[in-house]
């Protein structure tokens, strides 16, 4: 079985964020098949949305797992739900308890409705390309370029290292 470098995103603007955000990551490394090989710093950044909503907490860990891009997924919105995060589809970038999201997934690439791989909003977002800096310095991603490249380049919101 194919044992991957994973980069997985989070994210929370409702409740005790750092404290959701940390007790996430104690969640991720006892995933199946995985094991956590490093975490950022908890960051707060402004919500980037139409919608008004508090600033978020915002981290990134680095994992390696032998679980397929969609069974991850699935384990990801299990950890969700444990969070209480209501889904509403209508509202697309709402607050939220948590949200998990995988950026990357070793070199593959992945697309169907249920996940897209690259994260497809990973050049636009300074809140996961900050944090994947912070945990991994620069490096190339396929068909996008330098990690530090799309820093200089991804639309610049405020964003703290807590
Ligand atoms: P968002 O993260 O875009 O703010 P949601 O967390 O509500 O919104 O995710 C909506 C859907 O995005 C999920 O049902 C999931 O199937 C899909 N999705 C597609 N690609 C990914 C990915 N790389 N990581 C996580 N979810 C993804
Ligand atoms: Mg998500």
């Amino acid at each position: 079985m194919p044992v991957e470098e994973v980069y997985v995103g989070i994210g929370s603007n409702v409740g005790d964020s750092i404290v959701i955000v940390s007790e996430a990551i104690n969640h991720l490394c006892q995933l199946p098949k995985t094991e956590l090989i490093r975490q950022s710093s908890p960051y707060c950044s402004e919500a980037v949305s139409d919608i008004p909503q508090g600033d978020y907490v915002n981290a990134m860990v680095l994992l390696k797992t032998s679980l397929e891009p969609l069974e991850l997924l699935l384990e990801l919105q299990s950890i969700e739900e444990a969070f209480y995060r209501q889904r509403d589809p209508a509202l697309k970038w709402a607050p939220r308890t948590l949200d998990l999201d995988i950026i990357l997934f070793g070199s593959r690439s992945y697309d169907d409705s249920h996940l897209t791989i690259p994260h497809p909003e990973l050049q636009n977002r300074l809140f996961v390309l900050q944090p994947m800096y912070e945990i991994s310095g620069d490096f190339y991603i396929t068909g996008l370029g330098s990690l530090q490249y799309l820093i200089d380049n991804a639309p610049q919101i405020e964003i703290d290292r807590i």
